[in-house]
């Protein structure tokens, strides 16, 4: 069976063609197999909604896929009961705001179409096909240009009254930061405090140029570890993946591991956090595709839902 993905953001769209293989899924045991398999990838750059929706569409026609999965930048509007549900809503990239993009795919493709959030994809995604696999509550935290974190709450993806922008979560400023913040909403929050454009705002460089530099990714793990903890608390996640850009620089996973359990205080008792953290805390297993793995996976419960 074939199927797309597209992984939607705000500076390209990423089109994948995929093959799911049942057996594989349906088995349970994979030994070996992969359940899907990325035929075919482009990228194209995110311009206005009437230039770069026509040539994705173009991109899929003719391939036969039997449906389609859309992990999106948001806002979105997930409510299916709504008249404006698969649209984008509120966003500030020019042109896209009120684009109906579910509705663009499923008239000229005529499949189903599932959808959902980027972040909510890439945490579909591992939990599906990578790190987080066999978990039934688990969160994926992308850092990078934004900061977002998908859900998957005892066994499907948290939408609630939006969906979560944990992102925005509160956080206490390190003390010796001055750096007024990024976000045009919150003093203090996680993206505005710890995306890649703060850090290079903050610093004057981007993240790759401060490898070296210890005081910048202790701030930074300093952030994402009460984030982080945060989660833990709300959540009890089974698994925490840190994706993005920023966590491109590895040595951020001890940093954030290692706060994490000062944060915490040994409060939440149980081995996966006191003695074996670094097996909870960890990377992506899809490398850079768990967005585009996890709309496969959107693909495969709308085929299977809707037929
Ligand atoms: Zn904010």
């Amino acid at each position: 069976m074939l199927i797309g993905g597209i992984e939607a953001g705000g500076t390209k769209m990423v089109c994948a063609l995929g093959e799911v293989d049942t057996m594989a899924l349906d088995g349970g045991d994979a030994a070996g197999a992969e359940p899907v398999r990325i035929l075919e990838r482009i990228q194209i750059p995110t311009e206005t909604p009437e230039r770069t929706i026509p040539c994705m569409i173009d991109f899929f026609a003719e391939k036969g896929i039997e449906a389609l999965g859309i992990g999106c930048f948001g806002p979105v509007d997930l409510n299916l009961t709504s008249q404006t549900y698969g649209y984008i809503t509120k966003t500030p990239k020019a042109g896209w705001m009120d684009c109906n993009i579910v509705g663009a795919f499923q008239k000229a493709l005529g499949v189903p179409v599932g959808f959902d959030t980027d972040v909510n994809a890439a945490a579909l995604g591992e939990v599906t096909f990578g790190a987080a696999r066999n978990c039934e509550t688990a969160i994926y935290i992308t850092v990078g240009t934004g900061v977002g974190v998908g859900v998957y709450c005892n066994g499907s993806l948290l939408h609630g009254l939006v969906h979560p922008e944990a992102g925005h979560i509160l956080l206490q400023r390190h003390p010796k930061d001055t750096y007024k913040g990024r976000c045009p909403f919150h003093a203090n929050c996680l993206e505005g405090l710890a995306s890649g454009p703060a850090v290079e705002e903050r610093w004057g460089k981007p993240g790759i140029e401060l490898a070296d530099r210890e005081e910048v990714w202790e701030m930074e793990a300093y952030y994402i570890a009460q984030a982080v903890a945060n989660y833990i608390l709300a959540y009890s996640p089974q698994k925490i993946i840190l994706g993005g850009g920023i966590m491109h620089q590895k040595q951020l996973f001890p940093l954030v591991q290692r706060n994490v359990q000062e944060l915490l205080g040994g409060y939440v008792n149980h081995p996966l956090i006191k003695e074996n953290i670094s097996e909870y805390i960890t990377a992506p297993a899809l490398g850079e595709n768990p967005g585009i793995m996890g709309a496969f996976e959107l693909a495969r419960r709308a085929f299977f839902f809707r037929n």
